[in-house]
């Protein structure tokens, strides 16, 4: 909480000394931190692009299932597909055995979803004593290239790859008896846990160094631009995380008292998130009716999940860093426990297998600059 108000404070002064409205709303706090981030960090999208040629970044993800896990991609012509712009690869395991079919369906086209994807078309199971190997794909919508400029992605993007193909390969190690408890059949608050992880190997120069190369020069990324996407993440943590904790607190809270006690849908609100609110409530307003992720979309009370998740990633991925993010050991410990176990089993039996002990939420703080200390 201290971080958050120091930060708020920050924002406060540099709104200041920007002749910013001196009565501040909610509404004003993006803008206004989005501009403070521009200048602090001098770092923005068009600047990073270039190194992150579509490309070099999926060659990247390939690179990074192959050092931790062993994994050959081999792009495949010949399956039938549902459009053109889909590429299909075989993928085979350490071993060099057929593990699964990945589909890569990258640009918007009319009539497709907005948003990013992993999605399942055949799941691994055990079928008459054979081992049906899984079709899984991932579904993006990245600018398409033209004849004269190839597709260059964001770094958001490039995360957003990282995560939906971690969750690719939850499918693709899927190894279990029954398709119902294989692969991403997990629950909620475990199934972001080898998307989320992955996305934390972009942060890592010995990971970008693999793959981000400026697509006109083949030079690498520069040290400093990797130093501010890192700074960058962190811009603002503390008031990141009390607002999720917030939101996760006030699904958690509607759905964990009798109804009939509540008389007031504002009053209850503002009480439930009393002390995570550091902007006064806006009368008109209320997010308990407008948040979409406590009544629709099936949370009810799951909305922590997402929070939770960062727990168990940071922690797991403490793991990578103490050995290091390739180390074989890890990966295997990860594969095992993790990747290949699907719903098998609880998720903290599984996550203390892999781990030795339950996640340490310190890690998350540690990850987000909430801490210093080191591991
Ligand atoms: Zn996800």
């Amino acid at each position: 909480m201290s971080f958050a108000k120091d930060e708020l404070e920050e924002l406060k002064a540099y709104i200041k000394a920007n002749n910013g409205p001196e009565d501040l709303k909610k509404w004003d706090i993006p803008y206004y931190a989005e501009k403070l981030k521009k200048e602090k960090f001098a770092i923005d999208d068009e600047l990073l692009r270039p190194y992150f040629k579509l490309e070099n970044v999926i060659e990247g993800v390939f690179e990074t299932a192959k050092r931790l896990y062993g994994f050959t991609f081999i792009q495949r012509n010949d399956i039938p597909l549902y459009h053109k712009d889909v590429t299909t690869y075989e993928v085979k395991n350490a071993q060099g055995e057929f593990l699964a079919v990945f589909y890569a369906d990258f640009f918007p086209r009319a009539g497709k979803r907005q948003g990013a994807w992993m999605t399942s078309f055949v799941n691994q199971k055990i079928e008459n004593g054979e081992n049906v190997r899984p079709h899984v794909s991932i579904v993006c919508n990245f600018t398409k290239p033209t004849e004269s400029k190839p597709s260059l992605l964001s770094f958001d993007e490039v995360t957003t790859l990282f995560h939906e193909f971690g969750h690719a390969l939850h499918g693709m190690c899927a190894n279990g008896q029954y398709g119902s408890l294989t692969g991403t059949s997990v629950y909620w608050d475990f199934v972001e846990l080898p998307s989320q992880i992955l996305e934390n190997w972009c942060y890592e120069k010995e990971c970008l160094d693999l793959f981000a190369k400026h697509y006109q020069t083949g030079e690498a990324i520069p040290s400093d631009f990797i130093q501010k996407i890192v700074d960058s993440s962190n811009f603002q943590s503390g008031l990141a995380t009390i607002r999720q904790i917030g939101l996760a607190t006030l699904d958690m809270a509607w759905h964990s008292q009798n109804p009939k006690d509540i008389t007031s849908v504002k009053d209850f609100e503002i009480s439930v998130t009393a002390k995570t609110d550091l902007m006064p409530s806006v009368p008109e307003t209320c997010t308990s009716c407008s948040f979409s992720h406590i009544f629709p979309g099936g949370y009810s009370s799951g909305y922590y999940s997402y929070k939770w998740a960062e727990v168990i990633d940071a922690d797991a991925f403490e793991a990578f860093k103490e050995k290091g993010i390739f180390n074989q050991e890890v990966a295997t410990a990860f594969y095992k426990n993790v990747l290949s176990a699907g719903g098998s089993e609880h998720p903290s039996i599984l996550y203390k297998r892999f781990r030795g002990r339950e996640a340490d939420p310190k890690a998350l703080l540690r990850r987000s600059g909430l801490i210093k200390e080191s591991v």
